[in-house]
């Protein structure tokens, strides 16, 4: 239970499956602050299935909307609000998640971490002001600059994984962390790359300004088209694909910029050779890369 519904004064108002009130063991100033709020209890509350419309995977630019209140709950990273749609993206694919505020004349609270379980998209809240329930009128704010920034090193690494796989065919992106300021992507193959080269295939790539495009497709068509993918992904489902420019298309559920100016300078960082000679002969390549704030 998150640590601010955890006050002995709560605890009646639990078994009432209703939480409501101010928390005691607060300061007065962030008493003050949370005058009033009312959760259900996540466990007590018969929960239905619900699926959130992801409104970020069509618009990148998209960072505002209004949504309705589906379901109030709480887990172990603490207390979650659940909507019919929402602007915020969820972390996942090495991305971080969205940040922002959910709010109405009503209730404000700060979305700290976003997460998505099977089709729940799950909105983590600081300690909120004012009262909500299942079933009010929400507008949700994306932090416009964070999205941003995440959106153009995750589509950093999309562009340097095109990049690398272009300049040497043997290797294979396997993993991209795209977190700002400790990005990095790993690459499975054999031999040697050069720095320099790939820095100035990257540069160039930037000037030429690509559009990056986005496409849904049964991964059948994908591997017929493009190439056998990595994974196993269910054949009746189609998944979307990002593609940069006119280099290969790439799986993702991710959030990127429109085109590769966006990017700004995207310089590379150490380059490590990782023995992975216990699971496959060839060699993991890991390479940082650092974009400007
Ligand atoms: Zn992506």
């Amino acid at each position: 239970m998150a640590e601010w519904l955890k006050a002995p004064d709560w605890k009646s108002c639990i078994r009432q499956n209703r939480i409501e009130g101010s928390n005691p063991s607060l300061s007065a100033p962030m008493r003050r602050k949370i005058r009033y709020v009312v959760i259900l209890y996540g466990s007590e509350t018969k929960k239905e299935k619900f699926m959130t419309i992801p409104l970020y995977l069509n618009d990148t630019y998209r960072f505002t909307a209004e949504a309705s209140v589906v379901f109030l709950g709480e887990d172990e990273k603490g207390c979650f609000i659940l909507l019919d749609q929402t602007p915020f993206y969820p972390q996942g694919g090495g991305q971080p998640s969205d940040q922002g505020w959910i709010h109405n004349p009503d209730f404000s609270a700060e979305v700290s971490l976003v997460r998505q379980y099977e089709h729940d998209i799950r909105h983590y809240i600081l300690p909120p002001e004012g009262k909500i329930e299942i079933g009010t009128s929400v507008t949700c704010d994306v932090n416009e600059k964070r999205r941003l920034l995440n959106a153009r090193y995750h589509t950093a690494g999309h562009l340097l994984g095109n990049v690398l796989e272009t300049l040497y065919p043997s290797l294979k992106t396997i993993k991209g962390h795209s977190f700002p300021n400790e990005a990095f992507l790993e690459l499975q193959g054999e031999g040697q790359v050069d720095l320099a080269l790939i820095q100035q295939a990257l540069d160039e790539a930037i000037l030429s300004n690509a559009k990056t495009t986005l496409f849904e497709m049964d991964p059948f068509s994908f591997e017929e088209i493009y190439y056998a993918l990595p994974y196993p992904v269910p054949a009746h489902k189609a998944f979307r694909a990002m593609r940069i420019g006119t280099f290969l298309p790439v799986p993702c559920g991710g959030t990127h910029v429109s085109s590769l100016q966006e990017l700004g300078q995207v310089t590379l960082g150490k380059l490590k050779y990782k023995s992975e000679k216990l699971k496959t002969l060839s060699d993991v390549i890991h390479i940082r890369y650092q974009l400007k704030a």
